[in-house]
């Protein structure tokens, strides 16, 4: 972390707890330690409401039979800390110290101190690292369905990956593609029956199995991807009007600096009380998460957390 940064910056003030991170984890803990009179600030993060967000319909959150927009359960959870006092920041989190006490933590308006913090700022989309992904985002490329699916009327697009999220973004984006093509590295998914079952029935989606990409080429868009099959070795061009990358999270630590105890799948590593190698911060959601990694999972964790930060703080 960079002390002679802060050393400039501004204090901005001191609180009993800071959350970092503004998904469905960072927000229940909110809910939480809002409830249980700790006047909690939340900082967002790029994402508001975290990766559930750009979700159309959330299928298998309770309560909800026929399922609910991302972006809707995100301002319900916004609302519903609020209610009950949460403070929120729309800002990054650019650095924190934690290794003396209070804690600090850097936004770009200033630093905060902290006595207990929650940690919950999620995971970014994994890139497959291939020529030609970084140069065409945002030209051809995507990691969301539900922002860019709407450019890809009657397009015959691809989307890579074999996960839940992959068939779930490919069996949105038929509403507007003509054909959408799943490349996935094995011969069997990952994705649950029912996804896969309904992939399998759509008649706008086929797939290309074994294989995987090994450049994205074009000329202002992408135009053709270069495929390798992995158990022939064969490559071949294919033409593609776009491409969506969907093949899981890295988990969101590069800002903690090596100071928690990590896992070996890069999550924060944390005790049944949701808490980290360091006393009094704790974490919740993805970040924390290399099993689950659902939206009632991620909540559940931010709640867990929030009672453990309650009791941690009782004892100050
Ligand atoms: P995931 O389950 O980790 O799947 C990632 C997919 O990408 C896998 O098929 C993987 O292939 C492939 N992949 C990874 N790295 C790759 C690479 N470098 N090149 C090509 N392919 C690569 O991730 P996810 O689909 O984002 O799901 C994350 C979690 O959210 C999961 O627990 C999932 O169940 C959950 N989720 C649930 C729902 C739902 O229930 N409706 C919806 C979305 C997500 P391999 O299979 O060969 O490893």
């Amino acid at each position: 972390m960079n002390q002679d940064k802060v050393k400039t910056m501004e204090i901005k003030e001191h609180r009993q707890l800071m959350i970092l991170g503004g998904g469905p984890a960072g927000f229940t803990a909110a809910l939480y330690a809002a409830r249980a009179d700790l006047n909690p600030l939340l900082v967002t993060g790029m994402t508001l409401y975290g990766q559930a967000s750009q979700t159309n319909c959330i299928e298998n959150y309770p309560g909800f039979p026929d399922g609910v927009e991302g972006s809707v359960l995100g301002q319900r959870l916004d609302e519903q800390a609020k209610r009950f006092g949460t403070e929120i920041i729309y800002d990054l989190v650019q650095c924190v110290d934690l290794q003396q006490r209070p804690f600090k933590v850097c936004l770009s308006s200033g630093y905060y101190t902290a006595d207990s913090l929650i940690i919950s700022m999620g995971a970014d989309a994994r890139k497959l690292g291939v020529p030609g992904e970084r140069e065409y985002t945002g030209r051809g490329v995507s990691f969301c369905a539900t922002c860019d699916g709407a450019f890809y009327k009657d397009k015959d697009i691809h989307m890579i990956g074999g996960g839940d999220s992959a068939l779930e973004e490919a069996l949105f984006l038929t509403r507007f593609a003509r054909s959408v093509t799943i490349i996935h590295r094995r011969d069997q998914l990952r994705a649950g029956a029912i996804l896969e079952n309904r992939a399998k029935n759509n008649p706008k989606i086929s797939f290309i199995w074994d294989s995987v990409v090994k450049e994205i080429i074009g000329v202002d868009t992408v135009s053709q991807l270069k495929l390798e099959n992995v158990k022939t070795g064969h490559q071949e061009l294919i033409p593609t009007d776009g491409v969506f990358i969907s093949i899981g999270h890295v988990p969101n630590t590069s800002v903690l600096d090596g100071q928690l105890k990590l896992t070996e799948y890069g999550t924060i590593e944390i005790d049944a009380h949701m808490e980290s190698n360091v006393k009094g911060v704790f974490a919740a959601g993805e970040i924390a998460d290399p099993l689950y990694r659902q939206v009632v999972t991620s909540a559940g964790m931010g709640a867990a957390a929030a009672i453990s930060a309650t009791k941690y703080l009782s004892t100050f």
